[in-house]
C-alpha cells in the first residue's frame, strides 16, 4: 500500500533501498559496546534527565522518577494513532514504559458488562461511544461527557466521565460469588467488600485481596415504573440492513487492522468481531498487501411510515403498528419469543424475514395461545405447522419479525431481555418471566428456572430480577462438547440456568442488607489474559460502579496512575524481544514513547536486538525533557525523533510541568536531535524514515507560547521543519475548574487558526496533514 504523498513531501524521499538504520552502522563499527559501557555506568549516578538524582540504580537506589535497574513496561502493541508516516498500515511499534511515563491501571476485559440506564452493556461498547480518543499513560482515553449513565454502588445513576483501554497481558482474577455470574478483573483493580463479621461495613480491597466468604455488594435497583409505548420504525432501524447482511459489520478496517496485528487465528478474532473466519482470512490477506478496506455496510434507510403504520420497502401493506404499547400481553409474547422463538432470513429474497415460534408437541396450548396474541396485538393471520419433532407457528411478515429480532436477538444464542422492559411497571415484567418460563422454564416447587443458551439473556435475567427486589440465581453448565441425536452428532453449548425464588425472602448463603444484597465470595481464580482492558471514570463521589451487578471501584486514573502501578520490569533480552515481536507483526518502526528515564536500558537492549534481527527505525518520542548525555549516547542509535515541545515560558512551565527549566532544556535538546537526523525523510511510501518531527500541543491561553515555539523551530532550525500542531487538548488529571480553571478547556477554533496563520508567517510548510481536512490550503 502507498501512502498518498502530499507536495510538501517533494524533495524529502529516500528510496526505501538506500535507507538502513542508523544503528546499523553503530554496530558495525563496534561503537555500540562502548555505548552500552557508558549507559551502565550512567546508571550507577544517575543523571539520565535534567533531574540529576544522582543515585545508583545499578544497585536499586530510586531516583524522582522511581524506576530501578530494570525498564518497566506499562504496554507494547501496533498503534495506529500515530501520524500518518509512522502509523503506516500496520502501526507504529509502540512501547510505553511506567513511572516518568505515568501509568494508568485499568481492569475488565472487553466483554464485561456494565449496569446502565439502557440495561447492561459491555464496555468496549461504552468506551467505543467515546469521543476525541487520546494517548493516556500507556492506553487511550475517549471522552463521554456524560452520554452514557451507569449505577454505582448507592444504587442510583451517575455520569461516565471517561473509558479507558490499554493492552494487557497478564493473570485476570476471576471472583465466582454464590448465586451471581463471575467477574473478570486485573489484580489491581478494588472491589467493595464487607466482613462477616462486621457485614454493615464496607471497604475497598484489590481484586487479588479478595478472600472466600468476603461479602460481595450487590446494589439493590427497581424497574422504571413507566408507560413505555415501542417506536417501531426507530427499533427497526436499529437493524437496518440486517435483512439484506446477516453479519453486522461493526468493524471499521482501521479496527481489523489492529486485531490482526495482534496474531490472533481467524476463529479466535471471528467470535470478537462477529464475521466468519473465513471472511476474516480474506480480509487479511487484504491487509498483509496493505488492500485493506472495509465500510461498516450500513445503507441508507429501507424504512416505510405510511398511515400508522410501518413496514420495510418491497414488503407487502400492511405493514404492522408504528406505535405499540408495551403491556402485559405484549410482553407474555416477547417471553415466550425469548424461550421459543427465531427469526430466519430468505437466502433468495434478501429483504425476506420469517417469525417462527417451534413448540413441542405437548406443547399445543402455548402454541394457540401465541398465535392468538400474534393475532390480537398485530392483527396477522400465522400459520401453524406440524413438524416431525415440532409444532411450529409462522408469520411470513418481515417488519414483525424484525421488530422481535431487535427487541429480543434473532436466535437462540443471540436472545437478550428487551432493554425496554427495565422501564415499565413490575406487572409487566412479571408478564414476561411469565411467557418465558411457559417456553423454557419449569416450575420446581419453591422456585422457578429458566435455561438459555444466551448468556446475554441469562445476565439479563438476572438483572430483571434484581430490578424485582429478588436475588435470583445464575449457574453456567458445560455439557460434553457433542451429542448423538436421532443418528447425528449434534454440538451443544454452554447451558445457563437462572432460578427464581418463589418466596423472595427465602436465601441460602447471602444477607440483606437494607439497600444491597451482600453475597459471599465462593471461588477465586487465576484466569491467563492477553488483550485489551477497560475501565470507566464515573463522576459521582461514590467512585463506583456495578460489572454488572457487583460493586468495583471507578478508575480514579489520575491519582493511581501517579503511584506508577502496573509496569512489568523487563532484562534487556526481554526489552529486545519485545521489539522482534513488534517487528514480526509488521509494525514500521520501534516506537519508545517518553524513555526519557530508560535511555540506559534502551541503550542494553538494541545490540541484542540487531543480533536477533532488528532492522526497523528507531523513533524516540518525547517530552523534550531529556538530558544532553542521554541524547549524545542515542546518537547513531534514534533514526526518527518525535520532541514535543510544551511551554516557551518558564513561569507556564513552573505551574503545569513542575520544572522551570522546561522551555530551556527543550531548547537544547530539540536542537541536539536536529544536529543529529536533520529534517524528516520519508520512503517512497510516505513511510517516515530519519529526521525530526516535532509536535506542540496547542494549550488554551497559551498562544503566546505557540507563537514563539513557532518562531524559534522556523529561526533555529530551519522551515523545512516537520511540524504536527495538535488541537487535541482536553481537561484531565489535576486540571478541574477549581484547580488550574484557565486550562479547564478545550482550544477554539479560532485559537487553532491563530497557531496555524503564525506558523505560516514564520515560512513553516511541512505540517503534518491531518490539519489540513479541517483548514483550507493556503
Ligand atoms: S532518570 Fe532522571 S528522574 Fe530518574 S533517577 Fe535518573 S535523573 Fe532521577
Amino acid at each position: 500500500m502507498t501512502l498518498a504523498l502530499p507536495k510538501f513531501c517533494e524533495g524529502f524521499i529516500v528510496p526505501r533501498r538506500a535507507f538502513e538504520p542508523a544503528y546499523m552502522e553503530t554496530y558495525r563499527s563496534g561503537r555500540i559496546w562502548e555505548k552500552v559501557e557508558i549507559a551502565r555506568e550512567m546508571l550507577k549516578r544517575c543523571r539520565v534527565c535534567p533531574r540529576n538524582c544522582d543515585v545508583n540504580r545499578w544497585q536499586g537506589e530510586l531516583g524522582t522518577c522511581a524506576s530501578g535497574r530494570y525498564a518497566e513496561v506499562a504496554s507494547y502493541f501496533p498503534h495506529f494513532g500515530e501520524e500518518d508516516c509512522l502509523r503506516g498500515w500496520r502501526g507504529s511499534g509502540t512501547i510505553f514504559f511506567t513511572h516518568c511515563n505515568l501509568k494508568c491501571v485499568f481492569c475488565l476485559p472487553p466483554d464485561a458488562l456494565v449496569a446502565t440506564e439502557q440495561g447492561l452493556q459491555a464496555i468496549k461498547d461504552i468506551f467505543a461511544m467515546g469521543e476525541d480518543e487520546q494517548i493516556w499513560h500507556g492506553g487511550f482515553v475517549r471522552f463521554l461527557d456524560g452520554r452514557v449513565r451507569v449505577f454505582v454502588r448507592e444504587g442510583h445513576l451517575a455520569p461516565v466521565t471517561k473509558a479507558f483501554k490499554h493492552f494487557f497481558a497478564g493473570k485476570l482474577v476471576r471472583l465466582k460469588p454464590y448465586n451471581c455470574p463471575p467477574l473478570l478483573l486485573t489484580s489491581n483493580h478494588e472491589v467493595f467488600v464487607s466482613h462477616p463479621s462486621e457485614p454493615h461495613r464496607f471497604f475497598k480491597v484489590r481484586a487479588d485481596g479478595v478472600e472466600k466468604g468476603h461479602y460481595l455488594v450487590v446494589p439493590k435497583r427497581t424497574l422504571g415504573g413507566e408507560e413505555v409505548v415501542l417506536d417501531v420504525a426507530a427499533l427497526l432501524e436499529t437493524l437496518e440492513g440486517q435483512a439484506r447482511a446477516s453479519v453486522w459489520r461493526r468493524h471499521l478496517g482501521e479496527e481489523l487492522a489492529e486485531l490482526f496485528a495482534l496474531s490472533r487465528t481467524s476463529q479466535e478474532l471471528a467470535s470478537l468481531t462477529g464475521y466468519h473466519p473465513a471472511h476474516l482470512r480474506k480480509l487479511r490477506g487484504q491487509w498483509r498487501k496493505g488492500l485493506l478496506v472495509v465500510t461498516n455496510g450500513r445503507a441508507s434507510s429501507n424504512i416505510v411510515r405510511e398511515d400508522g403504520r410501518v413496514r420495510i420497502k418491497g414488503e407487502h401493506r400492511p405493514g404492522i403498528p408504528a406505535q405499540i404499547p408495551l403491556d402485559e400481553r405484549l410482553a407474555r409474547l416477547l417471553g415466550i419469543y425469548c424461550a421459543e422463538g427465531h427469526v430466519t432470513f430468505n437466502k433468495h429474497r434478501r429483504n425476506a424475514a420469517r417469525l417462527v415460534f417451534s413448540f413441542g408437541h405437548k406443547e399445543i396450548s402455548l402454541a394457540r395461545r401465541t398465535a392468538h396474541l400474534l393475532k390480537e396485538l398485530f392483527g396477522v393471520e400465522p400459520k401453524k405447522r406440524w413438524r416431525q419433532t415440532t409444532v411450529t407457528v409462522e408469520v411470513g411478515k418481515t417488519s414483525l419479525a424484525l421488530f422481535f429480532a431487535a427487541l429480543c436477538g434473532r436466535n437462540a444464542k443471540e436472545k437478550r431481555v428487551p432493554a425496554a422492559l427495565l422501564k415499565v411497571k413490575p406487572d409487566i415484567a412479571l408478564a414476561f418471566l411469565q411467557g418465558l418460563v411457559e417456553g423454557d422454564g419449569c416450575d420446581r416447587g419453591d422456585h422457578y428456572a429458566v435455561s438459555t443458551v444466551s448468556e446475554s439473556l441469562a445476565m439479563g435475567l438476572f438483572e430483571l430480577g434484581l430490578r424485582l427486589g429478588t436475588l435470583p440465581s445464575f449457574f453456567r453448565w458445560q455439557p460434553s462438547p457433542t451429542k448423538e441425536l436421532e443418528g447425528r452428532t449434534v454440538r451443544q453449548s454452554p447451558l445457563f440456568f437462572v432460578k427464581f425464588a418463589k418466596d423472595a425472602r427465602r436465601r441460602t448463603k447471602w444477607k440483606d442488607a437494607g439497600a444491597y444484597f451482600l453475597v459471599p465470595v465462593h471461588k477465586v481464580e487465576w484466569l491467563p489474559y492477553e488483550g485489551w482492558v477497560y475501565n470507566l471514570e464515573v463522576g459521582d463521589p461514590d467512585h463506583s460502579y456495578l460489572a454488572p451487578f457487583v460493586a468495583v471501584a471507578n478508575c480514579q486514573n489520575f491519582d493511581i496512575s501517579r503511584m506508577g502501578i502496573g509496569g512489568r520490569p523487563v532484562t534487556p533480552e526481554e526489552l529486545a524481544d519485545i521489539m522482534l515481536y513488534l517487528q514480526d507483526l509488521g509494525c514500521h518502526n520501534i516506537n519508545f514513547v517518553t524513555p526519557e528515564h530508560v535511555v540506559p536500558q534502551i541503550m542494553e537492549a538494541i545490540p541484542i536486538a540487531i543480533e536477533k534481527g532488528l532492522r526497523l527505525p528507531i523513533v524516540y518520542n518525547t517530552s523534550a525533557y531529556d538530558s544532553l548525555e542521554s541524547l549524545q549516547l542515542m546518537e547513531g542509535i534514534v533514526d526518527i525523533y518525535m520532541p514535543d515541545f510544551k511551554y516557551w515560558d518558564a513561569a507556564k512551565a513552573k505551574r503545569y510541568l513542575k520544572a522551570e527549566d522546561y522551555p530551556e532544556v527543550a531548547r537544547q535538546t530539540i536542537k541536539e536531535m536536529h544536529r543529529q537526523v536533520g529534517d524528516l525523510v520519508f520512503d517512497e511510501n510516505g513511510l517516515a524514515l530519519r529526521g525530526l518531527l516535532v509536535r506542540h500541543l496547542i494549550m488554551p491561553g497559551a498562544l503566546d507560547d505557540t507563537r514563539e515555539i513557532l518562531r524559534w523551530i522556523a529561526t533555529e532550525l530551519g522551515t523545512n521543519t516537520y511540524v504536527n500542531l495538535m488541537d487535541q487538548y482536553h481537561p484531565a488529571g489535576l486540571v478541574s475548574k477549581d484547580r488550574y480553571p484557565e486550562i479547564n478547556r478545550r482550544i477554539t477554533a479560532e485559537e487553532y487558526e491563530r497557531a496555524l496563520a503564525d506558523a505560516r508567517e514564520f515560512g513553516l510548510w511541512r505540517l503534518d496533514y491531518r490539519w489540513r481536512r479541517f483548514v483550507a490550503l493556503w
